[in-house]
């Protein structure tokens, strides 16, 4: 019967109406099997298979898409915690329950739409999942994608949330100044190798942090970083940081929290500023938290601002030209790492914890 129906779907052959077929796809998708308190691990995870009907009720705005390309990110583990204090701050953190479908960014392809927005076989961008198809009532938090001449994998990360991320956190949070002293902890990650490249063209002066020499030689090498080190052969980070900035830091641009928050603050020069982008080192250990010295930042009045990224869609616009135009000129460098496969989603979303991502990591779940 699946055989038959896919064939039909497929094929688009006609059915006729006494014909009562329903057409129907199997979907395979990931949950998690409990709430997650520490590290991520496979016997976390679960791969699951479910007919999907590929049909919607009559007179909805509904949507069934296929998963192209979809992003992992370090948030979701906050999501699936029995408790995070991130919930009260945003709809965005609300949590994931085990056994159903999550949510991911992503790239699809529609099959089957009521929403006239969203014609069948167009692409969208927009909340699918981590899994090979998504229901997506009404098609909320969907939108057309044109690819811009662009491989369709940049549109779940340069051009989604991790560049966006990148370009507002730097230029509207950091406030930089040409000629400063930047520096970025997870440097060669989604979110900080954009910054570290945004900072450079910008005319600063760049240092990353990153887990192991390959990334430090990427940086220095590839992406014009002026310096970078390995956080894992330095005892002493707020040592290290004296070393790299003799003069102070202007801007830290801290993605991963803890002892690194620490450091910098030790370090940084009078009306410096923080963007806390996230605390990755904080995420899968609940007794890690950083306790920046509050001397330093009253004293040498430093600003540290949390951001997230939903705050500052309305530069959308103007950062998709931006980077286009960069990316087209050859001036940023997109740097991404693609696993493939449904199948290969829990181990992408553990990988983040464990530094293997070089740049932004996403999944193909399916090429077409
Ligand atoms: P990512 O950097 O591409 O991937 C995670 C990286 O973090 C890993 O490759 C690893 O690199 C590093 N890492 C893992 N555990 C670490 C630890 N204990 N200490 C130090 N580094 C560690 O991820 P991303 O998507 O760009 O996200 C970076 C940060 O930005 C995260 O904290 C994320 O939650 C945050 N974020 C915030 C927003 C927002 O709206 N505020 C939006 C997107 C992302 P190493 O090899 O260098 O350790």
């Amino acid at each position: 019967m699946y055989q038959l129906t896919y064939l039909l779907y497929k094929h688009q052959w006609h059915i006729p109406p006494s014909m009562k077929v329903t057409m129907e796809v199997n979907n395979r998708y990931i949950t998690i099997k409990t709430h997650i308190e520490g590290a991520p691990k496979e016997s976390d995870f679960e791969l699951k298979n479910a007919a999907l009907a590929l049909s919607i009720e009559a007179g909805s705005n509904d949507v069934i898409v296929k998963t192209l390309y979809v992003s992992i990110d370090p948030y979701q583990i906050n999501l699936m915690k029995s408790y995070s204090s991130s919930r009260k701050a945003t709809v965005a953190a609300a949590p994931i329950t085990p056994g159903e479908a999550i949510d991911g960014y992503g790239v699809a392809k529609v099959v089957v739409s009521g929403n006239p927005e969203f014609q069948k076989d167009e692409l969208v961008v927009g909340f699918v999942g981590w899994g090979e198809y998504k229901l997506v009532k009404g098609g909320d938090r969907l939108r057309n994608l044109d690819p811009m001449g662009f491989p369709l994998s940049y549109h779940a990360g340069i051009f989604g949330y991790g560049g966006l991320t990148a370009y507002s956190g730097f230029f509207e949070i950091c406030k930089p100044r040409k000629g400063e002293k930047v520096f970025v902890s997870g440097a060669s990650g989604s979110v900080g190798n954009l910054v570290g490249q945004f900072a450079k063209l910008f005319g600063c002066y760049v240092v990353g942090s990153v887990g192991n020499n390959k990334k430090v030689a990427l940086l220095k090498e590839k992406l014009g970083f002026d310096d970078a080190f390995n956080y894992k052969e330095e005892p002493d980070l707020k040592a290290t940081l004296r070393r790299y900035f003799p003069d102070g830091i202007d801007v830290y641009f801290d993605n991963v929290g803890g002892d690194m928050l620490e450091a910098a603050v030790a370090n940084m020069n009078l009306f410096g500023r923080v963007a806390a982008c996230g605390a990755i080192s904080e995420y899968t250990n609940a007794s890690k938290r950083a306790s920046p010295n509050m001397l330093d930042v009253v004293y040498k009045r430093i600003k540290i601002q949390g951001f997230l990224v939903s705050d500052h869609i309305n530069l959308y616009a103007d950062f998709v030209s931006t980077i286009g135009d960069h990316l087209r000129n050859g001036k940023i460098q997109p740097l991404e790492d693609i696993s493939n496969g449904v199948e290969s989603i829990p181990s992408a979303f553990i990988g983040l914890f464990q530094g293997d991502n070089i740049g932004k990591k996403i999944v193909c779940v399916a090429e077409d």
